[in-house]
C-alpha cells in the first residue's frame, strides 16, 4: 500500500465554503439564502465596530454593522462560524508594532467573550499583509489567516500556506466557470479539492442580480453529491487531522489522535479511522 488520499467526511471528494468580511447587517440575509441550501460559512467580523443596539440603518445606505445582538444570534448557530477581521479594521501591515498587535490580539479576546465560541479563524482587513502581521496573527492563537487573492485550481492549503489561504472573490468574471468546473469535473485521482468563495454582503445591496445569482450558485453546488460543505476552520481542522494520522510501518492501520473522524482513500479501498481510534487500511 503505497498512496493515501484524504476524502472528507461521508468518502466525498470535494469541499466548499464561504468567508464573508465587515459583520454587516446584510449578513443576516445572506445566512438565511445559505441556511436554505445547506450551505455554511465564515464571518469574519470587526468587534471594535458593532452598531449600537437600535442603530437604524440610514436611508441610501447598503448596509451598516451588525448589532452585539444580531451577530449573537447570528452566531448561535453553529452552521456560521464568527472569525476576526481585526478589532478596527486597520490595515495591519501599514500599522505594525504594538498597535496592530493590541488590535489582532483584542478582536480574538472580544469576540471570544462575546460569543462563547473558541475564535480560530482571521481574515486580514485590506489584505495588508507581511511577515510581521502572519507572526502576530499566530502568537494571538489563530489557526489560519485568509486575504485576498484568486485561488482557481481547487488544491488545499499546503501545511505552511494556512497563513495565507485565500479563494476567488465572488465578483470575480471566472465564478462561475470556477463552479461549473468544480461541480461537473470528477475527482478521481488527487486529494480532497477545495473552492472558497470569498466577499462582502453588501456586494448583494449593489450589483444587481447578485442575491438570484448566489441562489443559483448554491443550487448547483448542492446538487453534486460529492461536496462536503463546511465552516473554514472546520476545513482547517479537517485537513489538519487527515495530516495527523499516525501510520504503522507496513502501511497495515492508522491511527487518528484528533477529535474528528478521518475519511481516506488508499489502494485498498475507502476506510474511516474514528476520533482518538485505530483502524486497518
Ligand atoms: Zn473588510
Amino acid at each position: 500500500m503505497d498512496k493515501v488520499t484524504l476524502m472528507f467526511p461521508g468518502f466525498r471528494t470535494k469541499a466548499f465554503t464561504l468567508s464573508f468580511d465587515d459583520g454587516l447587517d446584510t449578513d443576516i440575509r445572506l445566512a438565511g439564502v445559505m441556511k436554505k441550501y445547506g450551505i455554511k460559512g465564515t464571518f469574519n467580523v470587526n468587534s471594535g465596530l458593532f452598531s449600537p443596539e437600535g442603530t437604524v440603518k440610514p436611508a441610501g445606505r447598503d448596509s451598516i454593522p451588525l448589532t452585539v445582538s444580531q451577530a449573537k444570534e447570528l452566531f448561535s448557530d453553529p452552521d456560521f462560524e464568527v472569525a476576526s477581521h481585526g478589532y478596527r479594521h486597520i490595515a495591519l501591515g501599514h500599522t505594525g508594532g504594538a498597535d496592530a498587535m493590541m488590535d489582532v490580539l483584542n478582536d480574538r479576546i472580544t469576540l471570544e467573550r462575546t460569543f462563547g465560541r473558541l475564535v480560530r479563524g482571521f481574515a486580514v482587513p485590506y489584505s495588508s499583509y507581511n511577515d510581521d502581521v502572519r507572526t502576530m496573527v499566530r502568537l494571538a492563537g489563530f489557526a489560519w489567516a485568509r486575504g485576498g487573492g484568486r485561488k482557481t485550481d481547487f488544491l488545499l492549503p499546503r501545511e505552511d500556506e494556512w497563513y495565507d489561504w485565500t479563494g476567488i472573490g465572488q465578483l470575480d468574471g471566472a465564478v462561475d466557470d470556477l463552479i461549473d468546473r468544480f461541480v461537473g469535473e470528477p475527482n478521481l485521482y488527487y486529494h480532497g479539492q477545495l473552492l472558497m468563495l470569498y466577499g462582502h454582503s453588501y456586494e448583494f445591496e449593489n450589483v444587481d442580480g447578485l442575491w438570484e445569482k448566489a441562489e443559483e450558485r448554491f443550487r448547483k453546488l448542492v446538487s453534486c453529491e460529492e461536496i462536503w460543505f463546511a465552516t473554514n476552520s472546520e476545513i482547517h481542522e479537517y485537513v489538519r487531522a487527515f495530516r495527523g494520522l499516525v501510520y504503522y510501518a507496513d502501511m497495515s492501520a492508522a491511527y487518528n489522535p484528533a477529535r474528528v473522524d478521518v475519511f481516506l482513500r488508499c489502494d485498498d479501498g475507502k476506510f474511516r479511522i474514528p476520533a482518538g481510534k485505530e483502524a486497518k487500511i
